[in-house]
């Protein structure tokens, strides 16, 4: 597995390209395109913009290498946000998540999964944690994983948080997991006859596909991170008539997934799922909006107090008090970009309504009727006959040390 030198990339490098006003002179932004950078350094961080353009490519063209070759079976999975914003690049407002698995076959995918699947499992093994963090009194607050730039951050420059960061992997990579895995098992196939690709809102997602320790498998467990605008060029490319596509469902295996699960794409919708998996009749006592937004839930009877933080300029308050000793919160959810993954960079950067694209995420509804992944039957079912707690371990959780 190749080793990547990871001082030379921005800690949040899509968001922070994009906040600071960079222009763009090719769609998509960033494809072929040299990256400004006469400022070098990244607003919030301080640190390297990401200018390695050849890393960025190379998923997009190893992608399209697999989906020509016969050989191989393309997996691909959708993040939640997307169907809130690949309809920008087509003109497009509506809910476009069934038309995305039409394009993504009509590309030569075999199989489609969302990965609202991945965000359920991580919703069981995060409220776990927590729980048992709660009761232990240990590595509190929980500092949400599901965001590498905010990964990122912790690592380089506040190491000393890194054990209250949750071990939990995040959707995509729990997907990649799990493909790779049960998925393989019961299509009687190896994971080198498969190529796993992850249709992402973010940059940050194909440098967190090759963190180290974080495969379960012997390659990648994911093979290539696509973004939004990729995915619309692509289905250009290919004169896909995108607008008068038909919808398609999302292909059975990992069919089902909770609400809540949708929910991964808006800042506070990790936490949120998190706190209502462990109770679902947990009341909201308090809500506090400043520079972040604080709310007090009482959860099985006992005050739980959550942290909902988007841009990691906006940490600094929060890691002083838990630096210092005189934290409050439970639980610190933290999103890198503004309105979280509806406002990452790998989606439409030029014109952006994230409000818009928060109120498409809230008001689009699944066709399953169920809030939480506790009461996802095929997760149940899952844990009851294939997943043992030893291989929750290995698949779904890092090492921190
Ligand atoms: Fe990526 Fe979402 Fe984090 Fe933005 S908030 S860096 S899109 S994971």
């Amino acid at each position: 597995m190749d080793k990547l030198d990871r001082n030379n990339y921005c800690l949040s490098c899509e968001h922070i390209l994009a906040e600071q006003g960079f222009v763009f002179e090719e769609y998509p932004p960033y494809m072929g395109e040299p990256i400004n950078t006469e400022n070098k350094k990244c607003a919030n961080c301080k640190q390297t913009i990401n200018n390695n353009l050849e890393l960025i490519k190379n998923d997009y063209n190893t992608f399209k290498t697999a989906l020509v070759n016969n050989k191989i079976k393309v997996v691909a999975f959708v993040a939640p946000s997307i169907r809130a914003g690949i309809g920008e690049c087509f003109n497009v407002t509506e809910d476009c998540q069934y038309k995305i698995v039409t394009a993504l076959k009509q590309l030569g995918c075999s199989f489609v999964y969302s990965m609202n699947f991945g965000a359920d499992l991580t919703i069981t093994e995060e409220s776990a944690e927590l729980k048992e963090r709660l009761n232990n009194n240990t590595n509190l607050p929980l500092l949400t994983s599901c965001c590498p730039s905010w990964i990122n951050f912790v690592y380089k420059v506040y190491p000393a948080l890194k054990k209250n960061l949750s071990t939990c992997k995040s959707p995509q990579q729990m997907m990649g997991a799990i493909i790779n895995n049960y998925f393989t098992k019961v299509n009687n196939l190896k994971s080198s006859d498969i190529f796993v690709v992850s249709i992402v809102p973010c940059l940050a997602k194909k440098l967190e596909r090759q963190r180290e320790n974080i495969n379960f498998s012997k390659g990648f467990d994911v093979d290539a991170c696509i973004t939004t605008t990729e995915l619309a060029q692509l289905i250009k490319e290919h004169n896909i008539d995108f607008n008068n596509l038909a919808n398609t469902e999302f292909d059975n295996l990992f069919k089902e997934y909770s609400n809540n699960a949708a929910l991964f794409g808006i800042a506070g919708g990790v936490s949120q799922s998190i706190i209502y998996n462990l109770d679902k009749d947990a009341v909201l006592l308090e809500e506090k909006i400043t520079n972040i937004k604080e709310k007090t839930f009482l959860v099985n009877n006992k005050k739980v107090c959550v942290a909902q933080i988007e841009g990691l300029a906006n940490t600094k308050d929060v890691i002083n008090q838990i630096l210092n000793g005189n934290c409050k919160y439970h639980i610190i959810e933290v999103m890198a970009c503004s309105g979280g993954c509806v406002g990452g960079a790998g989606q439409l950067v030029q014109n952006a309504d994230i409000l818009k694209r928060t109120e498409l995420m809230k008001t689009s509804k699944n066709n399953y009727c169920f809030t939480n992944a506790n009461d996802n039957p095929i997760i149940k079912e899952l844990y009851k006959k294939h997943i043992s707690k030893e291989l929750a371990h290995k698949m779904f959780h890092e090492n921190r040390e």
